[in-house]
């Protein structure tokens, strides 16, 4: 198989360009679609501005005169008679043109028309005539040192040499079905389209061969899962699990009550479990994944929660322990900073099944734990995990049940695409008494109305979050809003009466729990933040949230972040603060339902913001977009499906794709 370096015309440096732009491999240049295509259509000289760029076409009707200058410059004057009359034609460094250009001749001519003088000066000459239709030209996102036309002449370079090599993923029964060309004439018209039908052809196969690979992966998965082998089969008794539930401070809702039922349902059955359980941020899924470590203990297995952040994880940590204090059970926290003795001390007991329940962070998935018997994983927030981590575990060899939980509710397309692998359990219905947070949106200058608001809150000792997209002022985005900013300004405002303090992703744990922990006990007043708050934190007094640069985040993340007030039983407020973006951020003013929102937010964004930046890189595709080519996926869904089911043995396209599969995760 070749390289990028053994295509003709790429050199050590165009090689590092390349990589810069992530192009690494012969793949990756010929899949370096255009993001854009220009029509080049004969221009009307009449119409155009001055210095516009044009297209011309039209005969040679004087010999072009070739002057040469120093340093290896040259440039030829002719006169074109078109259809629109006759116009004078400059063009620089084309002197090995001389032959071509003959009177009588046909060229069309691309270039920047000077009105006054009534010259183009010419950047390209191409031989014949424009056709009456458009000529439809790619065009590429590039980086300094590399232009369009290098790109172009890169990927053409490469079909041309190793066009065979290319490897296509749509097995041949499709490709038939379908009357698909072959992947290289595709890439072909997709990087030089002859014509818009011909280029609509093109990019839907590439198209539903993308679609298809991801398919084919979401759905080889969920295969796995459900084969018996895998699962691991419990005889958990429900009454048991019933006279737990009867021990938790507060009834059940009967979503959470059949979200319990359906997972003892899993566990209880031979499959594995791979469940998604969804729901608005606040209605409860925490209980319910306790009562899962709970029902997968009783069963004598061990059970791992892991948290996105450290402070959920303690947070998570300190409240399974509050709701199983009567029971002998052994729970541990694992994160990035325990400390190494503490963390050895884990390890050898995770080892030895002497722990029955641990949280943590991503410190769980590494690779120097060993489980001796873990039977239930269970992630919150899982949107902040990828795909790829997803399957970590099962690369290690261990086959637990999974259990995903997530308040960011998505539209059907991405629950199709994302969690295409897994069963849902969802929570509609919100815990009793639950108010809806007011919601309002203040411009800069409306500052001290907001400091107000806040003084009112408390004034009748309610606790108030206060957000900010940075930690410190940094001088490339210095326009932010940073949290050491706020805690200055806030503390002239406030500080004489009250406490304030910070917390933020770049502190040290324990600082942070620190911080956290005397808001819950209401010893801070005013807490300022980073989106650590986001998930999951709960302190039921604080009952206002203020949001600066509240444009800088999506609607579902503003929606996550409201989410931690509104908890106790007074009225809570949140204040969006923000100069711009008032049309999206006035969704929120107005919506309470999360999926409403992440559906407005798809909408206005795209995808975007829906997973966090972290790993949108799952759901990137390099030539598809699943809000317009619903169609083209549910082809492939169905098609991945059925060609799972046909082709129990491995055939070669099989091979290619679940190879492609294991390199990347
Ligand atoms: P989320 O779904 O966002 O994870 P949590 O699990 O954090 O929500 O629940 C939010 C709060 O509601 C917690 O304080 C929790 O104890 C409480 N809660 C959960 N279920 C109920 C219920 N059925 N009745 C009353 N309060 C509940
Ligand atoms: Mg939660």
């Amino acid at each position: 198989m070749a390289i990028l370096k053994d295509v003709k015309g790429i050199g050590p440096k165009s090689l590092s360009l390349l990589n810069k732009i992530g192009i690494t491999t012969i793949d990756d240049l010929v899949t370096h679609y255009p993001f854009r295509y220009e029509y080049l259509i004969r221009s009307n000289l009449l119409e155009v501005n001055d210095m516009d760029k044009v297209i011309i076409d039209g005969k040679i009707e004087s010999v072009p005169i070739l002057m040469r200058f120093k340093a290896g410059l040259n440039k030829m004057n002719f006169r074109l008679v078109s259809n629109q009359g006759v116009v004078g034609i400059s063009i620089f460094n084309r002197a090995f043109m001389k032959n071509e250009l003959q009177v009588g001749i046909t060229v069309t001519v691309i270039g920047k028309y000077d009105k006054k003088k009534n010259v183009i000066t010419a950047n390209e000459i191409k031989m014949g005539a424009l056709s009456n239709k458009a000529r439809i030209e790619p065009i590429y996102h590039v980086t300094k040192g590399i232009t369009n036309k290098n790109l172009s002449t890169y990927i053409n370079m490469a079909l041309l040499m190793h066009g065979k090599e290319i490897t296509d993923y749509i097995p041949k029964k499709y490709i038939e079905k379908y009357n698909f060309s072959n992947k290289r004439t595709a890439l072909n018209i997709v990087h030089n389209p002859p014509s818009d039908e011909k280029l609509m052809e093109a990019k839907y196969r590439l198209k539903y061969e993308e679609l298809f690979t991801f398919m084919f992966k979401i759905n080889y998965l969920k295969k796995q899962n459900k084969s018996e082998n895998l699962g691991i089969m419990r005889n958990i008794s429900k009454e048991q699990v019933q006279n737990f539930i009867k021990t938790i401070p507060f009834e059940l809702t009967k979503d959470q009550q059949k979200a319990v039922d359906e997972i003892l349902n899993d566990m209880n059955s031979k499959g594995r479990m791979n469940r998604l359980l969804q729901g608005d941020v606040g209605s409860g899924k925490t209980i319910v994944s306790f009562i899962a470590m709970y029902m997968n203990y009783l069963s004598g297995m061990q059970s791992a929660l892991m948290a996105p952040t450290e402070i959920l994880a303690i947070q998570h940590y300190n409240n399974l322990k509050d709701l199983l204090k009567k029971q002998n059970i052994n729970i541990a926290l694992l994160t990035g900073s325990t400390l190494k003795k503490e963390k050895t001390e884990i390890y050898k007991e995770l080892k030895n099944g002497k722990i029955d329940m641990v949280i943590g962070t991503h410190a769980l998935i590494q690779d120097d734990v060993v489980y001796k018997n873990l039977g239930l994983v269970i992630t919150d927030e899982q949107h902040r995990f990828g795909v790829n981590q997803r399957t970590n575990l099962q690369n290690k060899g261990m086959k637990p049940d999974i259990l995903y939980m997530s308040a960011t509710p998505i539209p059907r397309t991405y629950a199709l695409t994302i969690y295409g692998d897994m069963d849902t359990s969802i929570i509609k219905e919100k815990p009793k008494g639950r108010k809806k947070v007011v919601t309002c949106i203040k411009n800069s200058a409306e500052i001290k109305d907001v400091l107000q608001m806040m003084l009112d809150e408390l004034k009748k000792h309610h606790q108030v979050y206060v957000i900010a997209p940075l930690v410190e002022d940094s001088t490339d985005s210095s326009e932010l809003t940073s949290v050491c900013d706020l805690r200055d300004k806030m503390k002239l405002a406030f500080g004489e009466y009250y406490n304030i303090d910070i917390v933020h992703g770049k502190m040290a744990s324990k600082a942070k729990e620190l911080i956290m922990q005397e808001f819950t006990q209401g010893k801070i007043q005013i807490l300022i933040s980073t989106t650590v708050v986001e998930v999951g934190v709960d302190v039921a007094n604080a009952n206002m949230m203020v949001i600066f640069d509240a444009n800088r985040f999506g609607l579902s993340t503003l929606h996550q972040l409201r989410g931690r007030v509104g908890r106790g039983s007074t009225e809570s407020k949140c204040v969006l603060i923000s100069d711009t973006d008032t049309k999206r951020l006035n969704v929120m003013e107005k919506e309470d339902d999360g999926f409403k929102i992440s559906e407005a937010d798809f909408k206005l964004r795209g995808h975007g913001d829906l997973f966090g930046t972290k790993q949108s890189g799952d759901m990137t595709f390099k030539i598809a977009n699943i809000r317009d080519d619903y169609d083209i996926l549910l082809k492939a869904k169905k098609d991945s499906e059925e060609y799972l089911n046909c082709n129990t043995e491995i055939d070669e396209i099989k091979l290619k794709l679940v190879s492609s599969m294991n390199s990347n995760g």
